[in-house]
């Protein structure tokens, strides 16, 4: 009984996961890749979301998922927009206090899934004109987590966060007070005292 008590709570975390990213236009294969679900149950149930929100337009997105970290330096106004973004994920704890190999499947889960729902409804709140849709939120996600490409770094004068290329030689500013940026601390360590510790995908 018991065991099957908690085969329905793990399954109903990844049901409740899974319609939040509906809602957030998350691909399938975004979906499948948090949730753990198939696609087929994914299909399943944005059907059953659509009618039961009344045929609510939920936009389908098809095509690739998003791949370049250079598109989180493109403008001014989206490294604004990914330094508070990366920001919110500090403080959430949605990143891991290690560079993790093979982020794209080891970072993914039902719990961190929701700490990155939870940062990024955040991040639409807080952002004046939020650029950044759910698909790169999540891409940034694990591209932080690994470290490659895109690196968390922090200010030592305003103590504000944002992110570095490894692969070039240029050391980022920040977007505050123009102080050269340098890497951050494990970001789960830096906000122990702010919010509740991070569970352990
Ligand atoms: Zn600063």
């Amino acid at each position: 009984m018991r065991v099957t008590d908690d085969r329905y709570s793990r399954d109903r975390l990844r049901y409740d996961l899974a319609v939040r990213l509906i809602r957030h236009e998350a691909r399938t294969q975004t979906i499948r890749q948090w949730t753990g679900l198939t696609d087929d149950r994914i299909r399943k149930l944005y059907r059953s979301y659509v009618r039961a929100s009344d045929g609510a337009c939920v936009r389908r997105h098809r095509g690739k998922s998003p791949r370049q970290v250079s598109f989180f330096a493109r403008s001014r106004t989206l490294q604004q927009d990914t330094a508070c973004l990366v920001a919110v994920f500090s403080m959430f704890g949605v990143l891991p206090a290690q560079r993790l190999s093979e982020a794209a499947r080891t970072l993914p889960s039902v719990v961190r899934g929701e700490l990155l729902c939870d940062a990024y409804e955040t991040y639409r709140r807080i952002a004046h004109e939020p650029q950044i849709s759910f698909e790169h939120a999540a891409f940034l996600a694990i591209a932080l987590a690994a470290g490659n490409e895109i690196r968390l770094q922090s200010c030592r004068r305003c103590h504000g966060l944002g992110f570095g290329d490894p692969l070039t030689l240029r050391t980022p500013e920040c977007l505050s007070c123009g102080e050269p940026l340098r890497p951050a601390p494990p970001p789960v360590r830096r906000t122990a005292t702010h919010a509740a510790p991070a569970p352990m995908a």
